[in-house]
């Protein structure tokens, strides 16, 4: 076959500039597409509508009925505005088709007038009313569809617009027309293996660009739309697929042994029975373990799941086989939490030794963060070198130049969203003289949706520890505004008089770490000397040196303190089973997810813990809108973390849920990790199907191409290299 007749690429179209369509050309026309971002014709097939009209529903003028929804198909016959100046702009337009007349009127829309230019096709979209005995519209949706000789179709794509570039729908469709018809010869051609293809049921390429621009029917347009959304999340698979192979085939592991007498005398010691999520999620950690092939795995699992013990677990696997194992955390207040926490949790353990005469010695369990320094940070640095230090638990302290390990053997990182792929490649590669990798295991709290974790996490194995503990008394969540606040004190007193304790969480202060603490000074003066009185309160906040977070935490621990007044500080692995009241100002400023890690601070003990959600009052001149935050009330609601992970997905879309690492790579245009997650998953699979039959794509040229032309350069760079 020669060149000339080969099916066309995307890469092909990417080269084609868009000055090239008669539709187009090099002037004024070419200049406003660029502004959309729209050069070639890769740009142009790939800039999707926004919308399709259905016009085989569109009603007569004549046959409009007053009261209902109705779609119009006509052209603007006039528009006028009343001069500017007073009251609120109106622009009033009348629009006719072969059986009548129909008045449309805009308020408060100036621009209107400029864009119903009198002759040009319009669809409007609205309720129909009588206004003097005239039939109208007041604000439809409208959408202008080109000129009236334009070709009928029985539906016609609507593409996005913007009042500041002059591009209109039917321009865009013009070119967009022209670019497909010429395509028609050659054919397009279809990256994807036919047996994908044909497993998933999917349309061809050439179909679904045919289909989602030109549509005949609306199932055709979905066909297309699930065709081209899948593309889109498989260049995202390919790559992250083709990330984690290549990180399994370059590196080399430890084959770990499993069933060491530490790991066993730490189970039989525990005083209560693993859970079966914790069971089964042992088995899949222990399974990577003791595989040559290092471990990347991530451990989803709500607030109070048991992920610490877990982790525990993992831990004393790499100390039985002789290994160190480090725990890195995202703040020193959590290090130092974690640090006492497993100190705990290990309290008495003791690993056959032959270096002293009993045979025995204690795991030797260090911190490492940066306050951790002279003499104490010389003694850890030389034991984590020689090998005497078993478990180090620390910040980024960790990975900083200067700590050196005998044998690092498993990483555990807990990872909070905050640390990136390459601070985790950063820890692991401190592991072993020889070269070998560590396990790594990541653990979150803030669960996401399990097709989402396959797009954040993709070059990660899930493992999710989906039940908690049982013994747990529930969570009592209320929603209490501004003026019910006294309720909430008589709460906390309430609790505090039987022997419990209280935090209470200050707003958070975005621009300003400053005024955040200041409002927490604030507050703990406000309630000690005011709705609190007589009641011991303490203060926690970012500001403060771990000397003194430790000392706070500490007094409140001991139960030195009543009531704790803290930042957000509190909001990770903070560990008080006393504390039964857990009271957060200001609730609406904060999100789903940390609303829900700072409600896991109580009900961690015997006894029934409550969160109260605070909102400024209702009719307070600063909240005109008296409504309940989604958020509260979804709070209020479940005590799921995963379902709380789906509501959050949902009402914050997925743009948020990835770092701008991930955001840039995967230019998802039509696909949506909250609405297809059946296509994630099949992407997921059809990736792996791919790569494992031909890890560099060799052989699947097409598809290389077109993954090179849709990257950033790091990831071509770290992908392709060879
Ligand atoms: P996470 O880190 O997932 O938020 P933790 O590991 O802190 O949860 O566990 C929360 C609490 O539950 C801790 O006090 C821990 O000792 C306890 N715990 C963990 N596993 C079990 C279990 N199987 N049975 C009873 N209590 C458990
Ligand atoms: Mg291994």
């Amino acid at each position: 076959m020669s060149e000339q007749s080969a099916p066309i690429t995307f890469r092909d179209l990417a080269d084609i500039d868009l000055a090239r369509l008669k539709a187009v050309g090099a002037g004024k026309r070419r200049e406003n597409f660029g502004k959309f971002g729209i050069e070639n014709l890769a740009d142009l097939l790939t800039h999707y509508p926004r919308r399709w009209i259905d016009r085989t529903r569109e009603a007569r003028i004549e046959d409009l009925v007053e009261g209902l929804d109705a779609l119009v198909v006509a052209e603007v016959r006039a528009v006028s505005s009343p001069p500017r100046g007073r009251g609120p702009s109106r622009v009033t337009a009348t629009i006719g088709d072969d059986t009548g007349r129909l008045t449309v009127v805009f308020f408060n829309q100036p621009w209107r007038e400029r864009q119903l230019a009198p002759g040009s096709l319009v669809a409007v979209h609205g309720k129909v009313t009588a206004f003097r005995g005239q039939r109208q519209m007041a604000n439809p949706t409208v959408d202008v569809l080109g000129d009236p000789g334009e070709r009928p179709r029985p539906i016609v794509s609507v593409y996005p617009q913007s009042e500041k570039v002059d591009l209109p729908s039917w321009v865009v469709r013009r070119a967009v027309d022209e670019a497909l018809s010429r395509c028609r010869a050659r054919g397009l051609d279809d990256p994807v293996p036919a047996s994908i293809l044909e497993r998933f049921t999917l349309a061809s390429r050439q179909d679904a660009l045919f289909g989602i621009h030109l549509p005949d029917t609306f199932a055709v347009k979905e066909a297309a739309r699930r065709r081209l959304a899948f593309d889109e999340l498989l260049r995202v698979q390919l790559v992250l697929v083709m990330r984690k192979r290549a990180m399994e085939r370059d590196s080399v592991g430890i084959v770990h042994r499993v069933d060491g007498p530490l790991v066993r005398r730490f189970l039989a010691d525990l005083p209560y029975r693993l859970t079966g999520a914790q069971e089964r999620v042992i088995r899949e950690i222990e399974r990577d373990l003791a595989d040559p092939r290092p471990m990347h795995r991530l451990l989803q699992g709500d607030v109070g799941a048991g992920k610490t013990l877990v982790a525990v677990v993992a831990m004393l696997v790499g100390v039985d086989g002789g290994h160190q194992s480090a725990l890195m955390a995202p703040t020193e207040v959590l290090a130092e939490q974690h640090a006492s926490g497993i100190r705990r949790l290990l309290d008495g353990l003791r690993i056959p030794s032959d270096e002293n005469l009993f045979g025995e010695r204690e795991v030797r369990v260090e911190l490492l963060t940066n306050s951790v320094t002279g003499e104490k940070r010389r003694d850890v640095l030389a034991g984590l070198a020689d090998g005497s230090v078993d478990i180090v638990i620390g910040t980024h302290a960790l990975i900083q130049e200067g700590v050196e390990f005998a044998s690092l053997g498993v990483v555990v990182v807990d990872e909070q969203h905050r640390f990136g792929v390459e601070q985790r490649a950063a820890l692991r590669d401190k592991g072993q003289a020889d070269g070998r990798s560590p396990d790594v295991l990541v653990m979150t709290a803030t669960p996401i949706p399990r097709t989402a974790a396959m797009t954040v996490y993709g070059d990660l194995d899930v493992s999710i520890l989906d039940e908690k503990p049982p013994g747990r008394t529930p969570i009592v969540t209320r929603h209490a505004r501004g003026v019910e606040a006294n309720d909430v004190w008589a709460d906390v007193r309430d609790q505090v008089s039987r022997g419990r304790q209280a935090y209470v969480v200050c707003p958070l202060i975005e621009e300003s770490e400053k005024l955040e603490v200041a409002s927490a000074e604030e507050t703990r003066i406000r309630l000690e000397t005011g709705e609190l009185a007589g009641l011991r309160v303490g203060l926690l906040h970012g500001r403060m040196s771990s000397a003194e977070k430790e000392a706070v935490m500490d007094s409140f621990r001991t139960g030195r303190l009543d009531v704790l007044v803290a930042t957000t500080v509190i909001e990770v692995g903070v560990d008080v089973p006393n504390a039964t009241a857990m009271v957060i100002l200001d609730a609406d400023r904060f999100g789903i997810a940390q609303l829900h890690q700072l409600r896991g601070r109580v009900g961690r003990g015997s006894h029934e813990s409550t969160c109260w959600l605070v909102t400024s009052a209702a009719g307070d001149e600063s909240t005109l809108v008296a409504e309940v935050s989604p958020r509260v009330e979804a709070l209020v609601e479940s005590d799921d973390g995963f379902h709380l992970a789906e509501v959050d997905l949902e009402l914050r879309g997925e743009g948020t849920l990835m770092n701008k690492e991930q955001k840039g790579r995967s230019d998802l245009k039509l696909a949506s990790l909250r609405r297809d997650r059946e296509l994630v998953a099949m992407a997921r699979e059809a990736a792996f199907a791919v790569v494992d039959d031909d890890p560099t794509l060799a052989s699947h040229a097409a598809l290389r191409d077109e993954l090179e032309l849709f990257l950033r350069p790091e990831d071509e760079e770290f992908l392709f290299k060879s």
